[in-house]
């Protein structure tokens, strides 16, 4: 399980990446930096801290900041199915939507659940870079070796239908 200091160790660390993509945020909103560990209890390795600017029934908009080698697990978000549009801030970030396998992809599942990751086609996004994830498309992303910071513009967000290929996935 993941403790509560290790909870608090990612979202300080968060706020180092964001301050490093010069993201300002309000010393309230610091406090709001959300870390989810998926319920797998392996946070540094499978995990993501967030920030959410803004979710109404029309747009959402988030900074998702991903430490190092941390993995965003696999999912769809089923209907009315949201859009997303990552663009990368600071560091590197590999994505993986379905299409034409990557050969030698970048990312590394993390140990144990390979088998829950099943779309390898890879889109490397590094600042200034930018993917839109249509609606109904299976994905998932992991971070470079310096983790990342990347922008999410998306359709309405209701993350709690989500639908994760590895059923041991829960969020709260
Ligand atoms: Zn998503």
């Amino acid at each position: 399980m993941t403790t509560r200091e290790e909870f608090e160790q990612a979202q300080e660390e968060a706020l180092r990446l964001l301050e490093r993509a010069q993201i300002i945020l309000t010393a309230e909103e610091t406090n709001r930096i959300e870390v989810t560990d998926f319920g797998l209890g392996d946070l540094l390795s499978v995990g993501i801290e967030s920030f959410t600017y803004v979710n109404t029934k029309l747009v959402c908009a988030k900074e998702l900041v991903l430490l190092p080698r941390q993995t965003c697990p696999e999912h769809i978000h089923p209907a009315p199915g949201k859009e997303e549009t990552f663009r990368c801030r600071w560091g590197e970030v590999y994505l993986y939507v379905p299409g034409e396998v990557a050969p030698h992809p970048k990312a590394v599942p993390p140990q144990g659940k390979e088998q829950t990751y099943t779309v390898w086609h890879e889109i490397i996004l590094t600042p200034g870079k930018q993917h839109t994830v249509p609606q109904g498309t299976l994905h998932w992303f992991q971070a470079g070796a310096n983790g990342a910071v990347m922008s999410e513009f998306s359709s309405a967000a209701y993350d709690d239908l989500d639908s994760w290929t590895d059923g041991e996935v829960s969020i709260s």
